[in-house]
């Protein structure tokens, strides 16, 4: 702090040439958390995992598989598509929920 700042009473120091970057402004909203308990019914829950987040088709094939005999797929799909999760999950690949997400922000926006 200068001399002169602290005669006009100028307490706190902010250099003129600052300018908020995002981070500053960046309004944070805490996310509710989301319900994870139907991960202790999965089909996939005795594994193996690594074929849940497989680039071989066999193994991809094998996945949706366990996930069309899982009693919880509905709620894994919703899980996987508020989070942004990476893999198989829902019985849907990564490529395939981007496309639910765009069909269902076309159906809510009416575009
Ligand atoms: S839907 Fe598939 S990924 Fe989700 S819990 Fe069931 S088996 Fe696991």
């Amino acid at each position: 702090m200068s001399k002169d700042q602290a005669m006009l009473g100028i307490t706190e120091f902010a250099p003129v040439h600052h300018k908020p970057n995002r981070k500053d402004t960046k309004i944070r909203v805490k996310k509710a958390p989301v319900p994870t308990d139907f991960m202790e019914n999965g089909a996939c829950k005795e594994g193996p995992v690594e074929i849940f987040f497989s680039d071989k088709p066999h193994e991809i094939s094998t996945a949706k598989t366990k996930c069309g005999i899982c009693e919880v797929t509905e709620e894994c799909l919703t899980f996987a598509i508020q989070n942004n999760e990476e893999g198989i999950w829902g019985g849907t690949t990564e490529r395939e929920r981007r496309i639910i997400k765009r069909r269902l922000y076309y159906k809510k926006t009416g575009a």
